[in-house]
């Protein structure tokens, strides 16, 4: 049964919805269909935060949505979603559909608990129980104003609870990203994991290892981008969710120095978010596996390598191990690896090379790196301190700092 909660309870300001979410509404409701914005941005309303997008969940099929406007297309072949254009701004809009049971009522469940097929259309009820939390589930109607409300999600935002809808078991062995999902949304919420939303996580951990690796990668960049990075890490390691499953963290955080480089990273990227200042993917994940690059650089070494190819050899096996696991796509390992290539050059501070790093394209993004472990302890901070200082001098004072060549 569906709670309705009006407007002088639950306080939406109209005027905070984005004019594409509202004329993608009213379209629909004109051409006679029922429309809603559903999911994060009713959540993230009632939390007094801005949303970042706008959904809306209708009764019209992909086809009939598609027809209503004039620039829209079709997307997707796991469940198919239209994509409604506005100047720059897209509106997601998703058929009602359920998830348990098909149209004979049979669950089209695998025997291991996870969704095969996720495209049935349903009613507006099977639509919200297949959402993941309750405060996920909530139907705003622009034109009434009302919010939709069919498993007390309303109340739970209202005392702080982040829950899951149904079995938490049968959910997470559905999706074992809803275990990740879970974390990244309770810590950038600022919501409390209801009890047993929360206990079956670690005994579930392993679960992830099924899902493919390029979903977890686009799981774990949305969790490092969330503005919440440090926290949502720490309890990941505190749900067990960071061992095996995700090697990036796994290795990293059990070493001090690693844990403490990582940390920097982490807060780093964090109040960048926090101030809407651009985050480059690569250089997260660069910091991330820096330690382990270090450490296979070390073996190598050890193992008669001169420094340079010996770096090569570990960046390109840190690389290849992660792809397997988390499929960090070529356009950021690329990017990984200059930054990774540039760092023994930082330690030439003699004849004409310092110039030419000064001018290499990624040099910014190396010179951040270079700081980053400064700051960690990994190297001593007068070597920073120098590039600083060679970058903001010119002329002779430049060239005056350069040490004799040796
Ligand atoms: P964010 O603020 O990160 O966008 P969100 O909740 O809007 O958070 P989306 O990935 O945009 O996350 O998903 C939109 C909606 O789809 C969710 O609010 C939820 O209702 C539903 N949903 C998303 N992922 C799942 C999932 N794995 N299982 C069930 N429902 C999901
Ligand atoms: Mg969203």
């Amino acid at each position: 049964s569906v709670n309705r909660i009006p407007v002088k309870t639950h306080k939406i300001n109209r005027k905070l919805l984005s004019t594409g979410a509202i004329k993608t509404t009213e379209g629909l409701q004109k051409a006679g269909f029922e429309a809603f914005i559903v999911g994060g941005a009713v959540r993230d309303l009632l939390l007094k935060k801005r949303p970042k997008d706008f959904d809306v969940a209708t009764n019209a099929t992909p086809e009939q949505v598609n027809r209503v406007f004039r620039r829209s297309r079709i997307i997707g072949r796991r469940f198919r979603l239209v994509h409604v254009l506005f100047g720059d701004e897209t509106v997601e809009v998703s058929t009602f559909r359920g998830s348990h049971l098909n149209d004979d009522g049979d669950a089209k469940i695998a025997d291991s608990g996870r969704i095969l097929r996720d495209n049935v259309f349903g009613s507006q009820e099977d639509d919200a129980l297949r959402r993941d939390f309750t405060a996920n589930a909530l139907y705003y109607d622009p034109s009434s104003e009302d919010v939709l409300d069919f498993h007390h999600g309303y109340e739970d935002i209202q005392a702080g609870i982040l829950r899951m809808i149904g079995d938490p078991v049968t959910r997470y062995r559905e999706d074992p990203v809803r275990m990740l999902r879970a974390i990244r949304l309770s810590a950038k919420l600022g919501l409390k994991l209801d009890k047993a939303t929360e206990a079956p996580i670690p005994k579930l951990a392993d679960e992830l290892q099924e899902v493919p690796a390029s979903r977890l990668f686009d799981e774990m960049l949305k969790l490092f981008l969330s503005g919440h990075a440090m926290e949502s890490v720490k309890a990941l390691r505190q749900h067990g969710l960071h061992h095996g499953l995700l090697p990036l963290l796994d290795v990293v955080l059990e070493q001090p120095m690693g844990e403490r480089f990582v940390t920097l990273a982490l807060k780093n990227t964090d109040e960048r978010v926090l101030q809407d200042k651009p985050v480059s993917p690569s250089f997260l994940f660069a910091t991330l596996l820096w330690h382990e690059v270090l450490t296979a650089w070390q073996q190598y070494q050890d193992n008669g390598e001169r420094p340079i190819p010996a770096l090569h050899l570990a960046m390109h096996e840190v690389c290849d191990i992660q792809a397997e696991k988390l499929a960090i796509h070529k356009r950021y390992s690329t990017t990984m690896k200059e930054i990774w290539g540039m760092q023994p050059r930082f330690e030439q501070r003699s004849g004409k090379r310092p110039y030419a790093l000064l001018e290499h394209p990624r040099y910014r993004a190396a010179y951040d790196f270079l700081l980053l472990r400064c700051e960690s302890g990994e190297l001593p901070m007068e070597l920073g301190q120098w590039w600083t200082d060679f970058a903001n001098t010119d002329g002779e004072q430049r060239s005056a700092m350069l040490q004799p060549a040796t």
